[in-house]
């Protein structure tokens, strides 16, 4: 069975409809440091796939924006595809793992499971828009001058991708008392009648909608 009956050809869908996450077992491989050399698997007809885990160290991006609580889990394909007679790779799999973030209402700390799905195509070499601007833009085509692609880059930026732009603990998080500050999903205060404007005015009239 080649490689295009199993994964169809490029642009078909089919492989990414459900999440297929098997059994990592008990001592995962760590894909912390796996990097993916372009250039060996443009020329050959393999598919080249991984399973495994990143260590929350390396996540140096997702660690902006909050903690990485644990190993993300990682299953990964990639495979050579031809595009108009151009040699590419494309890159298919899908990521989980849980972010610690802070709620933007309360600020409590509170954990946030992510799923993301990973399907990019790369090509080798300079990206050509950049020295000569007839060449049209081709959308979701990355370019990678060295070849060189580390798969904690890649599934980093699905995974920010997917992060909320303003998390909340839970929907009908009540937030902090624009007068007092006390943490309004735990406590009352005197000062609810008085609370009518400020910034978490808003939030209120959201709540008790
Ligand atoms: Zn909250
Ligand atoms: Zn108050």
């Amino acid at each position: 069975m080649s490689v295009e009956d199993r994964f169809g050809a490029l642009g078909d869908e089919r492989a990414l409809a459900e999440p297929r996450w098997g059994k990592l077992g008990a001592s995962p491989r760590d894909l912390s440091q796996v990097t993916l050399e372009m250039g060996n698997l443009a020329g050959r007809s393999t598919l080249w796939t991984a399973a495994g885990i990143l260590v929350p160290e390396v996540m140096e991006e997702l660690a902006q924006v909050g903690t990485v609580d644990g190993p993300i889990e990682v299953h990964i394909e990639a495979r050579p595809v031809q595009q108009e007679g151009r040699a590419r790779v494309r890159v298919r799999g899908h990521c989980r793992g849980v972010m610690r973030l802070s709620c933007v209402r309360c600020l409590v700390e509170f954990p946030l499971p992510l799923t993301a799905r990973i399907d990019a195509l790369y090509a080798l070499g300079p990206d050509p828009a950049m020295k000569n601007k007839k060449w049209r833009i081709e959308e979701d085509l990355e370019f990678l001058p060295d070849g060189l692609l580390k798969i904690r880059h890649l599934v980093e930026e699905e995974l920010l991708l997917a992060l909320p732009m303003n998390p909340v603990c839970v929907s009908g998080c009540a937030g902090l008392c624009a007068g007092c500050g006390v943490d309004l999903n735990r406590n009352l205060c005197g000062c609810r009648a008085t609370a009518s404007s400020g910034p978490f005015a808003v939030l209120k009239t959201l709540q008790s909608t």
